[in-house]
């Protein structure tokens, strides 16, 4: 289970099987209009976070406010998987927000739009230019509202100059900076000193019962290798056997918070002694940069 059942639906499989098709045309698609949507005023009901599984491993999050039938879509990676989980709830889109350019994250922005015309599309500034339908930029720090869900932009660079990650209440939508156990790569910002800062020093600082919300089911993958550089870890170990049970009942591996991530996701741990011992240096910022490489090699 996630880590706060009232917030949150979690997918049952057979909505997943029925969403992890990327099929474009025979799925069900969701009636969707705009017609009752002020995406400028927040609402404050019940916040409803909706898991979407993509593909194979790629996550995008319906999030609405109870009692309202208008949601957002957190990198909306395909259009049959994201209009049928608007159906299955009934839901108006009323808000795109994309974490980062990559097509695995924004790819199902077009079809959504000829469906739902004149909803904006927030993204990072920085990479606003590489998503065409992006509309509204946003900035390190700036407070949104995106269909009546307020959220704050925070600017987390290092896998992309612009990517971004989005907060509301208690939960943090990461795209591919943050993982459960791990972090993207450094495809724009090679310099390991701005992921570092952007995990470290941002996403981290947030209250530690914060809910992770990440664009992709790596955690089994990521437990590994935290138990690769951090073989007396046991809350690494843990993470591994939650991965494990999660991936035999083929649901989401369960949120974790960010206590959590600190306990067993070695780049928040770049401070921790043993890791420090691993790579001979006392710099964490080289910690990272190492840490980074060993885990692009890694299988
Ligand atoms: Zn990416």
């Amino acid at each position: 289970m996630f880590a706060d059942a009232r917030h949150l639906i979690v997918a049952l499989c057979g909505f997943l099987a029925a969403c992890g098709s990327n099929a474009s045309s025979q799925q069900p698609s969701a009636t969707l209009s705009t017609s009752n949507v002020d995406s400028n005023s927040a609402a404050t009901g019940e916040l409803r976070i909706l898991p979407v599984l993509c593909g194979r491993d790629n996550y995008a999050y319906l999030i609405w406010r109870e009692p309202s039938r208008t949601a957002a879509v957190v990198d909306p990676s395909a259009y049959p998987c994201v209009s049928a989980a608007l159906a299955g709830e009934k839901l108006t889109l009323g808000a795109i927000l994309a974490t980062h350019h990559h097509s695995d994250h924004v790819g199902g922005i077009p079809q959504l739009l000829r469906d739902s015309q004149d909803i904006p599309v927030f993204a990072g500034a920085a990479d606003v230019e590489k998503i065409p339908e992006a509309s509204r930029p946003v900035e390190d720090g700036e407070v949104i509202v995106a269909a009546g869900v307020e959220l704050k932009a925070i600017g987390v660079p290092g896998h992309t100059r612009g990517s971004t990650a989005f907060l509301v209440e208690d939960a943090v939508f990461t795209g591919d900076t943050l993982f459960a156990g791990g972090c993207g790569r450094l495809f724009e910002s090679r310099d390991p000193r701005i992921m570092h800062d952007s995990l470290n020093e941002k996403l981290a600082k947030l209250p530690p019962e914060t809910r992770l919300f990440s664009g992709h089911e790596y955690a089994a993958n990521n437990a590994r290798f935290a138990l690769e550089v951090e073989p007396d870890n046991a809350a690494a170990r843990a993470l591994a056997e939650r991965a494990a049970a999660a991936s035999a009942r083929s649901e989401p591996t369960p949120s974790t918070t960010l206590a959590e991530e600190r306990m067993h996701n070695p780049f928040l741990r770049v401070t921790e002694p043993a890791l420090k011992r691993r790579y001979g240096t006392e710099d964490p910022i080289e910690v990272f940069g190492r840490l980074r490489a060993d885990k692009d090699k890694f299988r």
